[in-house]
């Protein structure tokens, strides 16, 4: 998979795709992650990349001409899926992660300022938030699909089948999880989990992560419900 970023703060991609699974993911060259300052695009004399919004009002409007300079200097980028950040998207989501992670070349746009010159928009495929509030910028938001798209990459993740039991992935949170020791501060491990009776330890699993959704998620869990046939 490869995926070209486009920002004004390339330097805020260098730790975050030089560390964890990601870097390795890099470095094993699974993934391919390009890092485009657009201002490097701008023909502007002061290579300014925004100007003052027709109309008037507070605040600077990314200009189209260096996004698109930008944009059209990417190999394959026709082809590509072009996805601009925006609190103004579709919400992100694991479903969305998946489904992202089967696209062969992506590109994504971070914002900054005040606001897109509408005719950007035109130039891309997908608008995504990842959330209801409002970044400074899009860095973040684009460090959030990239992680979570990766990860879901085959051979990304060394036991590959693990993201298959991770929250979202059925609809319902994850089941709770232990590890040594056996007992800490008067508190045990759950007996099922040291029995060493795989069915059960499912079945256990299982109860646990429906109460854990029912509890903190109920549209999850009514998601779940719904589509498990589980009344
Ligand atoms: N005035 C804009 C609005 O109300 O829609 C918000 C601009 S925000 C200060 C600057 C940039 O940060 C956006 O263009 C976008 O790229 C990014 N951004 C902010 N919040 C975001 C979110 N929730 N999801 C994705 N990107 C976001």
């Amino acid at each position: 998979m490869r995926i070209d970023v486009l920002t004004l703060f390339p330097k805020m991609f260098e730790g975050f795709t030089s560390e964890s699974l990601l870097g390795k993911a890099i470095d094993n060259k699974i993934v391919e992650i390009n890092i485009i300052n657009f201002r490097d695009y701008s023909t502007n004399k002061h290579h300014k990349v925004d100007d003052s919004p027709y109309g008037g009002g507070a605040g600077m409007v990314l200009s189209v001409e260096p996004v698109y300079n930008a944009l059209i200097s990417i190999d394959g980028y026709k082809k590509a899926l072009k996805i601009l950040v925006t609190p103004q998207g579709v919400t992100f989501s694991q479903e969305k992660a998946y489904e992202l992670s089967n696209v062969e070349h992506i590109i994504i746009l971070c914002g900054h300022y005040e606001g897109y010159d509408e005719r950007i928009r035109d130039l891309f495929d997908l608008e995504i938030s990842i959330g209801d509030y409002v970044l400074t910028g899009g860095e973040i938001a684009a460090m959030v699909l990239i992680d979570a798209i990766t990860r879901l990459v085959p051979k990304v993740i060394s036991k590959d089948e693990s993201h298959l039991f991770d929250s979202f992935s059925n609809n319902l949170l994850e089941h709770p999880h232990y590890t040594r020791p056996s007992e800490f501060m008067g508190k045990k491990v759950p007996e099922v989990l040291i029995s060493g009776n795989h069915k059960l330890i499912k079945e256990w699993r299982l109860k646990e992560s429906i109460k854990r959704t029912k509890e903190r998620r109920m549209d999850l869990y009514n998601k779940y419900r719904k589509e498990s046939n589980d009344e």
